[in-house]
């Protein structure tokens, strides 16, 4: 059995040859990985632009205390007309501002009288005027490739005018649940040795949560012949296979040897962390599988330690889980010599992460209930021992 921390690199020592990429109508291009340097083909603004309703005039006029009005520049207008000695033009907050003109006077700071302007409060020289480049200028690189594309990447894009961006396709990952106990949702018990299977639904959410594309292929019975044949077709459409169950040293744990006879590559098999010791991590060319235990609390914890990493590297992001340092409320005991990674409920206090175990069971691999609530996971490491109330852990953040 592997020690955690290899397996991990493992995971991180993948090299991927090709990476998909497309163009995306921008808005659809939320949540992806862009894939290319936004970089600025112009000034903004291009031209000294009005930031307010006002009257563009010459600052060093302010002394004459009165400007006449010689026109009016609504924005978008294309105004011919400049700005004379002792004159202004009304311009308006986006307007170009008019030639000759270095200042803007809010309409607020003046008083109309006739075809002039009486000036009530002076303003600084450049007032209210925005620079040429204030918001980006030419050939600045705004958005580098590998960003995530959220909200404001998609309103500099359409400024950019930027219709299809190109980024990484997001991975496909098929998900197969194996057992024969298992009842789909909805599906009608027939003996009371069934149970529902939650593994290949959580793993779905997992997968669409966490920026993956789910083919959700259902329940699988422990039959040699209908897995190697579901896990072969699902290698052929997709990036990721993902099973659950049949990893162990049962009889009927049959996935481990499938993905063998598949001629698949096995980067590891067997971890020495809990939950998920059996944990199988295998290759066939660009494409990977991974056998995870069958329990709902290992199978939903080993997909966020290895599942959740490789779908990010199959599109060059960055893994969306984090470790935050946390101080624990109540004792921590150490029960395994593995890497452990233990439901716990947090908050923050005063900025701190605060840890306890409130409601949580202790019990079997099978407690997926402990995963509700506020929810981190609690990591320690093979080497270490129980933990005392005050003493600072290591959280998994799973948003
Ligand atoms: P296995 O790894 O196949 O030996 O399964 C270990 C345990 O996990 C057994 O108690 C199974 O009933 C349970 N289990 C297996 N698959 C699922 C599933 N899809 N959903 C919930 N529990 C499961
Ligand atoms: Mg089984």
């Amino acid at each position: 059995m592997l020690h955690f921390d290899d397996s991990i690199s493992k995971i991180e020592d993948i090299s991927i040859s090709t990476y998909k990429k497309k163009k995306l109508y921008l808005v659809d291009a939320l949540g992806y990985i862009l894939a290319e340097d936004i970089v600025a083909d112009h000034n903004s603004p291009e031209y000294p632009t009005s930031a307010m309703d006002g009257y563009a005039f010459k600052h060093k006029d302010t002394s004459l205390g009165r400007l006449k009005v010689s026109s009016i520049n609504p924005a978008g207008s294309k105004l011919s007309d400049s700005v004379k000695d002792g004159c202004c033009i009304k311009t308006f907050t986006g307007s170009l501002m008019p030639d000759g003109s270095d200042t803007l006077i809010p309409i607020e700071y003046v008083e109309v009288d006739g075809d002039e302007i009486v000036i009530k409060e002076s303003v600084p020289k450049g007032f209210s005027v925005r620079a040429v480049g204030e918001n980006y200028s030419k050939d600045d690189l705004l958005i580098a490739s590998g960003t995530k594309i959220d909200i404001a990447q998609i309103g500099v894009m359409a400024s950019l005018n930027i219709v299809t961006p190109l980024v990484y396709g997001k991975p496909t990952v098929s998900i197969i649940s194996t057992g024969s106990e298992l009842l789909e949702l909805g599906e009608s018990q027939t003996n009371p040795s069934q149970i529902r299977s939650s593994n290949n639904y959580i793993l779905e959410a997992i997968v669409k949560k966490y920026d993956g594309i789910p083919h959700q292929l259902g329940c699988i019975k422990d039959d040699k012949g209908s897995i190697t044949s579901a896990i072969d077709s699902a290698l052929a459409q997709s990036d990721i296979v993902v099973t659950t169950g049949g990893v162990s040293v049962g009889d009927f744990d049959f996935v481990k040897d499938v993905i063998r006879e598949l001629g698949c590559d096995v980067i590891f098999k067997g971890v020495r962390v809990k939950p998920g010791q059996h944990i199988m991590v295998a290759q066939k060319g660009d494409k990977f599988i991974i056998g995870l235990p069958g329990f709902a609390y290992s199978s939903t914890v080993t997909a966020l330690l290895y599942l959740v990493p490789l779908i990010a590297k199959l599109q060059k992001a960055k893994c969306p889980l984090t470790r935050v340092k946390a101080k624990l409320k109540e004792p921590f005991i150490k029960r395994a010599k593995k890497a452990e990674f233990t439901a716990c409920n947090y908050s923050i206090v005063d900025g701190e992460y605060i840890v306890d175990f409130d409601g949580k069971k202790v019990g079997s691999s099978a407690i997926l209930t402990n995963m509700l609530g506020d929810v981190a996971l609690l990591v320690t490491d093979e080497d270490d021992t129980s933990k005392s109330v005050g003493d600072s852990v290591t959280l998994l953040l799973l948003d």
